[in-house]
């Protein structure tokens, strides 16, 4: 029996005397980058766990490989100096023996000021981690329902991702009243390294002297006004009956960008700063990045590229970059469907579900955005997950730090307009004074790791 005895705000602590914690389990589903974060934490401390995975009998849309913690696009964790916020969380979790930052650290490619990884020996990494661990089952099946309160106080973790299958969407949807939420996000295209222009494109990486990690295809203004003319013109894939078009700033298709100004590209996506072309020794007018898709350097992502254009429609409109004439595309860009519930709405500071204290949120579903703040919530839920299981009172992370801030973002939010959020310094508690932007990072990443490690030894 559950004691639940809930308020909305306050973490909710299981009290079912039970003295056997070698008896029960923690069951995750999902075996993506949250729910192998939390399968590992929780293993790592000792509990039992089972983590179901429907993967290879069933794909989401947009996963293709067997292996756990596929990333389904970008095969960039983002910027890893710590004077940045996501540079700052990462920076948290491997403090806090992460499993995906390791694997991040032990297949990165060069990708210049982000932490960018081989994704196939990224996901291997993990998968054997994972499977070979002593305390984990790994179970390839889907989940259909969500498992009913169990009597021995066993716990579980929901870490199905943005994609997570009908049955089980629907029996969350169920579960909370139906207060998830749709939204849409975007994939950009791969293309062949050998199919690039090598006489045109230049490589460098913004600011930086030497060799540089990105090609860059350079466009005069001219090429600029040809380009974004046949972008506007262009066929788009349209939206299905139930869709509505709700995106993050950060991940916007170009085309919506473009629709908000002839030079929003330039000043987004297509920013030319800090990049000199060696034939001119300027600054082109704009430029379009490609980064390293693999650590053989043979496919290259096209930065910031997600698009809703039909198919052909990419390949003759990026083909317009100068350098891409002949390009070959790996993948073409597209828009996915994501799930999340709202979070202020459903969910404690330790990501239990308001009306079902043994069972956890991790990852996107949870209302977080983005590969790193998916992976630190199935972190942050696998610790609460053993504390609960062995009857202690979960612990949320200190505000200042970037782990309690997406905590804070996902509790304190107006549920109205509550929509997921890459971690950012907005989501900080203000520094108290007055530094200039320059060094504002710094100040948070020094607040956030002592306050971090204050929280570790209490
Ligand atoms: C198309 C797309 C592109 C994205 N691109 C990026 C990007 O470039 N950069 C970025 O930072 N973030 C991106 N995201 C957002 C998000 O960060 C990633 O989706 C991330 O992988 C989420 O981690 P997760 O662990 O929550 O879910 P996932 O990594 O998706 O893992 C969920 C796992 O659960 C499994 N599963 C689902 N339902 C069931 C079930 N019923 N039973 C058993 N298993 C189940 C799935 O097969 C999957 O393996 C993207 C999202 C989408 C949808």
């Amino acid at each position: 029996m559950l004691a639940c005895g809930t308020t909305a705000s306050q973490p909710i602590i299981l009290s079912c005397g039970h003295q056997m914690p070698d008896q029960r389990t923690i069951t995750i589903i999902g075996g993506g980058l949250a729910g192998c974060e939390a399968a590992w934490q929780a293993a790592s401390r000792g509990c039992h766990v089972v983590l179901y995975e429907m993967k290879p009998q069933t794909f989401s849309p947009a996963h293709t490989s067997p292996l756990l913690a596929e990333l389904v696009c970008s095969n960039s964790l983002r910027a890893e100096a710590r004077d940045s916020a996501v540079g700052l969380l990462k920076e948290e979790m491997r403090r806090l023996d992460s499993l995906i930052m390791q694997a991040a650290i032990a297949t990165r490619v060069p990708a210049g000021k982000a932490l960018a990884v081989d994704r196939q020996l990224f996901a291997r990494f993990i998968t054997d981690r994972i499977e070979q661990h002593d305390l984990i089952t790994v179970k390839r099946q889907e989940v259909k329902n969500i498992p009913l309160p169990a009597a021995d106080g066993s716990i579980v973790i929901l870490a199905t991702g943005p994609l997570s299958a009908p049955a089980l969407t629907e029996s969350l949807a169920e579960l909370t009243g139906r207060e998830h939420l749709a939204f849409y996000d975007a994939i950009a295209p791969i293309v062949e390294a050998d199919s690039l222009d090598r006489s045109i494109i230049f490589q460098a990486s913004r600011y930086d002297d030497g060799e540089g990690d990105y090609l860059n295809c350079p466009m005069s203004e001219e090429q600029y006004q040809t380009f974004i003319a046949a972008l506007k013109a262009a066929d788009k894939v349209p939206l299905k009956e139930f869709e509505e078009p709700r995106y993050f700033e950060g991940c916007l298709p170009v085309e919506v960008m473009l629709a908000r100004g002839d030079n929003t590209l330039r000043f987004g996506p297509m920013k030319p700063v800090g990049l000199l072309d060696p034939r001119t020794g300027a600054e082109p007018h704009a430029v379009v990045q490609l980064r390293k898709e693999n650590l053989g350097g043979t496919q290259y992502n096209m930065v910031g590229f997600q698009t809703k254009l039909t198919y052909p429609e990419q390949k003759r409109v990026f083909r317009l970059i100068p350098g891409m004439a002949q390009a070959e595309f790996t993948r073409l860009g597209s828009i996915h469907r994501n799930t999340f519930v709202c979070a202020p709405e459903v969910l404690t500071p330790t990501l239990q579900l308001k009306k079902r204290p043994d069972l956890l949120l991790a990852g996107q579903i949870s209302g977080v955005e983005g590969y790193v703040e998916s992976t630190a919530m199935g972190l942050l839920a696998g610790r609460n997950a053993v504390d609960l299981l062995q009857g202690r009172q979960p612990v949320s992370p200190p505000p200042e730090t970037a782990l309690g801030s997406l905590i804070a973002h996902l509790c304190n939010s107006e549920p109205k307009r509550f929509q997921p959020s890459n971690i950012n310094f907005g989501l900080f508690p203000p520094l108290g004074k007055k530094i200039t932007k320059k060094y504002r990072g710094e100040h948070y990443a020094a607040r956030s790791l002592a306050a971090l490690e204050e929280w570790r030894r209490g």
